[in-house]
């Protein structure tokens, strides 16, 4: 016990004095106290009109402040939001009359002589003061803020690593929905109406199922009626997990960071995740560690499930009230019977989105560096698979093989050489470069070059397993070799 009070009584080193702070879990204490502060319809001041300044104008313009700038010249931005009236702009030096009656005021100068006389000026009357960069002359400090309002987020290190917060912003900024303000908003919206209707004790897990599930999922999705008719409804049944719904979502190629920001939201939200071979344990990994994960493992002719039960569980999961994740390896909808998920599940009435993912082919192309057009004659791209006997009826090869365009053919590496035959047979030159690209984006990545008529003796050599894609057409001579990232283990094999 003695110990931890010690261990709280530290000698502050900002003011050299002994304080009894309390310290968090690791023994550090606060510098700064956090709040919000409701400058609206308040007098402020900012002190400088150069880019500090402006940037202050603009924070407290956005809080709704009665913003009034003291400098002899200003920025244009400062100058031209004066003209319309919107901030006070007083093009003279500064006077200590001018922090009288105001609740917060920022000196922006970056001179230090007059900064401190704005200090001086505000001090004596007990007014927070924020010097722009210097936060020994300041009584507060500004936080770095991700602003998705109503909900505002604050990030500070008190002054010791701005690099960090900014860093961290970025990491919340990319973490949080785009429509987060919006769900706040629509929330206090109903409050009042939930209060009425709901008894005490439901209250809160009515909330708790509103934040969680379907309803909020609409919102951020940018499908506010559609939420505004089940919150309607779901008030007056007393119960806000109305019902369950499908996100057909892309992973990308392999890599985690090729995933959307969609998709990550959706995963961390998901109840239920049903996932393919293509897609690899770290982005499973992302969904809530309480979702349930269902392999459905597809493998090319060796099928787990098939179709009709996929897409019969995805409806059983739904019509429980879940929020399932069908999550497919690139794009859902290409080559991926995405389309097929979807007519099942939109004919039982089953609410569902779509969340695009990269294809393998832009994935492909971009790590190989291949152009997939090009602006002197290369104008089509064609994504076409190479499943299935090439002589069955199915892929019309003699029509695909026409004109000049980049083909893209996924799936073909098991009928390569007889695709090559079609191809030339089609009137592509036998010489045409070609590109395999085997795990695109996932550590093993490789790449092989060469020429369409050695295309099935060229997978054979180097051993290709799929997932790999072949690219066929002239851009794959126009590829550049990058280096840096990761890039740098690329094979270059012929
Ligand atoms: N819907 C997926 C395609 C599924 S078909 C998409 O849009 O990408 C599966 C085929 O995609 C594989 O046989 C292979 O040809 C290709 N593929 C998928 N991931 C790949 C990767 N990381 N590298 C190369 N090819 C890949």
């Amino acid at each position: 016990m003695l110990k931890l009070f010690s261990s709280c009584l530290r000698k502050s080193q900002r003011l050299g004095t002994w304080d009894a702070r309390q310290t968090n879990r690791i023994g550090i204490a606060m510098n700064y106290l956090p709040t919000f502060m409701d400058v609206r319809g308040r007098k402020a001041l900012v002190v400088g009109g150069g880019s500090a300044g402006l940037s202050k104008m603009r924070l407290l313009n956005r809080a709704g402040a009665e913003v009034t700038i003291v400098a002899p010249f200003a920025d244009s931005e400062v100058a031209n939001t004066a003209r319309s009236g919107k901030v006070k702009w007083l093009p003279r030096r500064f006077d200590s009359g001018d922090v009288v009656g105001c609740v917060v005021v920022f000196a922006a100068t970056g001179n230090k002589t007059i900064d401190t006389c704005v200090v001086e000026a505000a001090s004596k009357t007990g007014i927070p003061i924020n010097v722009v960069d210097n936060p020994h002359l300041s009584t507060f400090i500004t936080p770095s803020i991700v602003d998705r309002s109503p909900v505002v987020i604050g990030i500070s290190t008190g002054g010791s690593a701005p690099v960090l917060a900014r860093r961290l912003r970025g990491s919340i900024e990319a973490m949080l929905p785009d429509r987060l303000g919006e769900l706040a908003s629509f929330a206090s919206k109903f409050r009042s109406a939930v209060s009425q209707n709901i008894p005490v004790v439901a209250r809160r897990r009515f909330w708790e199922n509103f934040f969680d599930g379907f309803i909020a999922s609409k919102i951020l999705a940018g499908h506010g009626p559609e939420a505004q008719v089940a919150m309607e409804q779901s008030i007056r049944d007393g119960n806000s997990d109305v019902c369950g719904s499908v996100s057909i979502v892309g992973a990308g190629p392999g890599r985690r960071d090729l995933l959307t920001l969609r998709a990550f939201h959706l995963l961390q939200d998901a109840d239920v995740v049903v996932y393919d071979r293509l897609v690899g344990p770290e982005i499973v990994d992302l969904a809530r560690r309480d979702a349930r994960l269902i392999d459905v493992g597809k493998m090319p002719g060796c099928y787990v499930r098939d179709q009709k039960e996929i897409n019969a569980l995805l409806a059983h999961h739904a019509s429980q009230g879940r929020r399932v994740v069908r999550l497919k390896g690139g794009d859902p909808l290409i080559f991926g019977r995405g389309g097929e998920e979807l007519d099942y599940l939109c004919a039982r009435g089953i609410s569902v989105e779509v969340v695009p993912g990269i294809t393998a082919a832009l994935g492909s192309a971009a790590v190989s560096g291949i152009p997939l057009t090009h602006r002197k004659g290369v104008h089509a791209v064609t994504l076409v698979t190479g499943h299935g006997a090439v002589d069955e009826a199915g892929v019309d090869w003699a029509d695909v093989a026409r004109g000049t365009g980049t083909l893209v053919i996924y799936m073909g590496t098991a009928k390569a050489k007889a695709i090559a035959a079609r191809l030339i047979d089609g009137g592509r030159r036998a010489n045409t470069s070609v590109a395999i690209v085997e795990r695109a984006t996932l550590p093993g990545e490789r790449i092989v070059e060469g020429t369409l008529c050695e295309l099935g003796k060229l997978i054979k050599k180097h051993r290709i397993v799929a997932p790999a894609i072949i690219i066929v057409g002239d851009v794959v001579a126009a590829r550049n070799v990058l280096k840096g990232h990761s890039f740098e283990k690329l094979e270059r094999i012929i």
